[in-house]
């Protein structure tokens, strides 16, 4: 089989699993006051400070909680409940775990920015919306389904001294663009363990030390309140050692990305298969999501899977059909949504499984024709 749905989601990391392993025997609980439970505690604390660490926060300053969908309903909850009426600017072009959220929640007002033909935020627009009750700016940092990096650093300046709290999802960010918090001014940030090479259930919140965070799950005084449950040391670990990786390997995993990415491309078109790239200026090499205007998604998708080439395209729906995304259809429009698939590398992709997925495109499109 040949994976090229790494945007989904990444297979369980061989470091990340034996360093899993290791720390599987310290069960005591982080809250209990015995050696048991400090020594639990004590290696909790270490895997957050190896993540603030690495990106350039305080340790204080991270919550883990069970992913990124968690992490981004936890800022949206928060900003809700400390105000009545929120008024919140986000896209259309965000991830369900925002757009559901913000639409299940009567008390928040929100403002769509406009976004170009290459799903880029317009700022001046954004600037234009902000009204006196707006609380709360949340962008993704790197878009999930065509891969394009907004412009987070002129958002962050252009909102200085203005009060208002900025939330970035930046769950397809991390092992893929720059990630330095010291440079960037947002007071909030979700990431995603199972994107990095941890296990699923799990992920981050950052939390800008002076910024409020009202809980989204109560119990117990874990994570100093702002996260009740009893913390999952094992995922804990596995997740900084995600980080740490991503982090460290960063550059090669860059350049081994974009050369992967270029291959496949110039491939299509040395093959002589049509296609039209949705994103194509400022986008993350991991993600690839092209027009292919001689095929439906779902007959594409169904094609590539007898042969065991597995990328995705809209979302699944209940029927086990697929629902055109709604990125490109707002993008563009959904006829063009319904012929557009996503394909999305890593750094273990080969040279060989992309020239062999690109020869699959051309029989596929050849069969068609
Ligand atoms: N936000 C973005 C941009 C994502 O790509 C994903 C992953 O699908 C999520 C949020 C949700 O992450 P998780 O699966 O950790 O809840």
């Amino acid at each position: 089989p040949i994976y090229l749905d790494y945007a989904a989601t990444n297979p369980l990391d061989r470091e990340i699993l034996s360093k899993m392993m290791m720390v599987s025997t310290h069960y005591g609980n982080p809250s209990s006051v015995h050696k048991l439970g400090k020594n639990a505690k004590i290696r909790l604390e270490r895997a957050r400070e190896l993540i603030a660490d690495n990106i350039f926060v305080d340790p204080n300053e991270i919550i883990f909680t069970s992913g990124a969908t968690e992490s981004n309903n936890t800022v949206l909850e928060s900003v809700s409940r400390a105000n009545k009426n929120a008024h919140i600017i986000t896209t259309k072009l965000e991830h369900k775990s925002i757009l559901e959220k913000l639409e299940q929640d009567k008390n928040i007002e929100v403002s769509f920015v406009e976004t170009d033909s290459e799903g880029l935020i317009n700022i001046d627009d954004l600037k234009s919306k902000i009204r006196d009750n707006t609380k709360l700016i949340t962008i993704h940092y790197v878009n999930n389904e065509t891969g394009t990096i907004q412009p987070i650093k002129e958002i962050c300046e252009m909102l200085r001294d203005t009060g208002i709290l900025i939330h970035i999802d930046a769950a397809q960010a991390l092992g893929h663009v720059p990630l330095d918090m010291s440079k960037l001014d947002v007071d909030y940030m979700s990431i995603s363990g199972h994107k990095i090479g941890a296990p699923k259930g799990i992920g981050l919140l950052y939390i800008k030390s002076d910024s409020k965070l009202n809980p989204l799950i109560y119990g117990g005084e874990q994570e100093r309140g702002r996260r009740a449950g009893t913390e999952n040391l094992i995922y804990a670990h596995a997740i900084s050692v995600g980080v740490r990786k991503a982090v460290r390997d960063f550059d090669e995993r860059r350049a081994t990305e974009q050369l992967l990415k270029n291959l496949f491309l110039s491939e299509l078109n040395s093959l002589g298969v049509p296609y039209e790239l949705n994103a194509s200026k400022n986008v993350s090499p991991h993600i690839i999501n092209i027009y292919l205007p001689f095929v439906t998604t779902d007959i594409m998708l169904t094609r590539l899977d007898l042969k065991d080439v597995y990328v995705s395209g809209g979302s699944a729906c209940n029927a086990g059909t697929v629902q055109p995304s709604h990125v490109i259809t707002d993008m563009y429009d959904e006829n063009r949504a319904n012929r557009s698939i996503r394909v999305s590398l890593n750094y273990m992709t080969t040279e060989d499984e992309i020239k062999k997925a690109a020869t699959i495109f051309k029989e596929i499109y050849e069969s068609l024709k």
